[in-house]
């Protein structure tokens, strides 16, 4: 992997003219400098490198429904499956349409519909709810001092229209056993956690590492669970751009509105990337743009 090589790309991306427009639907994230963009990429044997804005926190949003789902399907098992399903949406990642007609079970855990069944079932396992999956966060990805942040929790919860409409169309269907505004309130505070590029790359490395914290280490997660969410990651994790990233980067990832993206390569790297204003798909303008040129540069799609 040759450093100058990405240096280059990432500066050339940051050159040309970013059309993307930042989330303004949550007004804590409207309040982001939308200039901003960083890269860090880390290997699985050997020290990684930042570039631009990497040691910035910033507002994570959807990408931690991955926690959730590592959470979910150890505490579930098998049984999860009944409650979501694995299929990409092909819509929005706050989409009702599927909703109604698939009566109330969600196409995956990484839209909002589906994640808000994740926090359900995990409400229902465990007893301290919010404490309990901040410090599953923590150990799964080694950051003992991530946090919930409030001002989004609280931002999210005021003008969480379309949550509400997924969730309760979702209880309608008894898919959702728990009191819907404690469940909102569990999943608003997921979406709260704010990290940096370098935080993200090193958090999601069990995942390129087979359910280990480093290749040959601590085992966090099974290798059968560790593949299947990168399957899931592939299929559901860029929404209504999952054949795009598909075909244009080949790597399993998950975006948030934050402009945040994390991919990685099983057994090479994990990458994050975070630029603000997204595509029309809701994805990091200049994260797709340069994932797409990094795979092609390192010849590193899975494909
Ligand atoms: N918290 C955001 C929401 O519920 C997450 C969306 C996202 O990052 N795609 O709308």
């Amino acid at each position: 992997m040759k450093k100058t090589a990405i240096q280059d790309l990432f500066a050339e991306i940051k050159s040309t003219h970013n059309p993307g427009k930042i989330a303004t639907y949550i007004p804590e994230l409207a309040k982001v400098a939308p200039h901003q963009f960083g890269m860090y990429y880390q290997p699985v044997s050997g020290t990684g490198f930042g570039l631009g804005d990497h040691k910035q926190p910033f507002s994570i949003q959807s990408i931690a429904k991955v926690f959730s789902l590592t959470l979910a399907m150890q505490l579930e098992g098998e049984a999860l499956w009944q409650r979501v399903d694995v299929e990409p949406s092909g819509n929005p990642f706050n989409s009702l349409i599927q909703l109604e007609t698939e009566h109330g079970i969600p196409r995956n855990p990484l839209i909002n519909a589906g994640a808000l069944v994740v926090c359900d079932v995990l409400m229902s396992h465990l007893s301290s709810p919010q404490a309990d999956l901040l410090q599953f966060i923590r150990d799964v990805t080694g950051l003992p001092q991530l946090s919930f942040t409030e001002t989004i929790a609280h931002s999210e919860d005021e003008t969480g229209y379309r949550n509400r409409a997924l969730i309760n169309l979702m209880r309608d269907f008894d898919n959702i056993k728990n009191p819907v505004e404690e469940v909102l309130d569990l999943y608003f505070h997921l979406c709260s956690i704010n990290m940096t590029c370098q935080e993200l790359a090193q958090g999601f490395q069990y995942l390129a590492c087979h359910g280990r914290r480093s290749l040959g280490g601590e085992t966090l997660i099974t290798t059968s669970q560790a593949k299947r969410i990168n399957a899931i990651m592939q299929l559901c994790g860029f929404y209504d751009e999952a054949g795009d990233i598909a075909y244009r980067v080949g790597l399993p990832g998950k975006s948030g509105v934050g402009g945040g993206i994390i991919a990685l390569r099983p057994d090479q790297y994990t990458i994050a990337l975070w630029s603000p204003p997204l595509n029309p798909k809701g994805n990091s303008y200049y994260g797709m743009k340069f994932l797409e040129e990094f795979t092609t540069l390192t010849g590193t799609s899975i494909f």
